[in-house]
């Protein structure tokens, strides 16, 4: 049987190159990098070596990044530090973020009693511009938290548009760009962002590490407590093979980037066009031309019987996808992101979404449209 993966926003296998680095480090590099010898020193080297990486790819400075354990922790720390330390009295965000956003949100907006404002979704599942200048146009001591690009869905949040108004509005802007980072350019000197967050796994990484981009001249409090590590932002001894991973990761990523990014453009558009070839009926949330290269969400013209089978007979036969619905004891729940934009009826219909990365071929999107319509 194959064995086809094509759920690459959820995670990413690493790269060998990833793994030579991490487990050299592994077996040389020990020391604890808040020591004062020599093998304390080397670790601690690396570690710096690291985050200026990242930063140069960022082109942002190297004491803007603070390594977190995930992008969950990242996301947590800036929305919890914004509403303690810097005050802030009002969220804007949007019903379709991840759930370490959202959920996070709705603990905190009970627990420190802040407003939360959702600016509305469009039916192709972007956000309404007007709408967040609706909001900002309140005159509250204001985040905004929009995600970049969508995990779900793949819509693209214009970040220049979005960064530019929360800076004419004097809000603050968090983005969480897990799902972008390593696939597309972001440059921090161009673009007024005060906060973002990464994830390494999702960019051919190890799992265990993320960072947060911190504008600098923002002071915020520590999220753990205890040692100095991270400027005594985030105490914790430093998982270095993890931090040498994401920062070797992120560089063959961004020296990919074209070539890897063309190859993923053919392959979704190989997609699309076979999909309406073999199912003319086939709709998609959020429009394949608009979305993020990698992510494709397609709701397929089956009986809605078929909802609850789909993704375990695409397991059967070696495919791994993901479903944008959640089926819970028997009856299938939509995605909190479909059924902010979808109508009723197709939010009844069997849904997937596939996601490419480098290393998927012409043959694995072959190997999926035939089990698809064996269905
Ligand atoms: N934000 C987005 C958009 C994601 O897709 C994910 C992972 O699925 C996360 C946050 C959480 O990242 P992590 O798994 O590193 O906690």
């Amino acid at each position: 049987m194959k064995n086809i993966y094509l759920d690459n926003a959820s995670t990413t296998p690493l790269r060998p190159e990833v793994i030579a680095e991490m487990t050299k480090v592994l077996t040389e590099n020990f020391g604890n990098p808040s020591s004062t010898h020599a093998f304390g020193r080397s670790s601690k080297t690396l570690i710096e070596l690291s985050r200026k990486s990242i930063a140069k790819n960022l082109n942002c400075s190297a004491q803007e990044i603070i390594f977190t354990s995930c992008g969950t922790e990242a996301n947590n720390f800036i929305l919890l530090s914004c509403i303690r330390d810097l005050k802030v009295e009002r969220i804007i965000t949007s019903k379709i973020e991840h759930h370490a956003v959202l959920h996070t949100l709705e603990v905190f907006e009970k627990q420190y009693n802040i407003q939360l404002d959702f600016v509305s979704i469009l039916e192709d599942g972007t956000i309404d511009y007007n709408d967040l200048v609706e909001l900002l146009s309140q005159n509250k001591k204001t985040l905004v938290s929009l995600m970049h690009v969508n995990n779900e869905i793949g819509t693209v949040l214009n970040l220049e548009k979005v960064s530019q108004l929360c800076k004419s509005y004097n809000a603050y802007f968090h983005t969480d760009t897990v799902q972008s980072i390593g696939k597309t350019e972001i440059d921090l000197t161009q673009l007024p962002i005060d906060f973002l967050v990464a994830s390494a796994h999702k960019f051919h990484g190890p799992k265990g590490i993320g960072f947060a981009f911190i504008r600098k001249n923002i002071v915020l409090q520590p999220l753990l407590l205890g040692g100095e590590q991270e400027k005594g932002l985030r105490a914790g001894t430093e998982s270095i093979h993890n931090i040498v991973g994401m920062a070797k990761a992120l560089e063959m990523a961004v020296e990919h980037l074209e070539t890897e990014r063309n190859e993923i453009i053919a392959l979704k558009n190989y997609f699309v066009e076979q999909l309406y070839l073999h199912f003319p009926e086939v709709v998609f949330a959020g429009k394949p031309e608009d979305t993020f290269y990698n992510v494709i969400n397609v709701i397929l013209p089956f009986d809605e019987s078929k909802t609850s089978m789909l993704l375990f007979q695409l397991d059967m036969n070696g495919v791994a996808v993901s479903r944008g619905s959640a089926c819970q004891s028997g009856s299938v729940k939509p995605s909190h992101v479909l059924e902010a934009f979808v109508s009723k009826e197709l939010l009844q219909k069997p849904n997937i979404r596939v996601s490419f990365s480098h290393y998927n071929t012409k043959e694995d999107v072959d190997y999926l449209l035939e089990v698809l319509k064996k269905i």
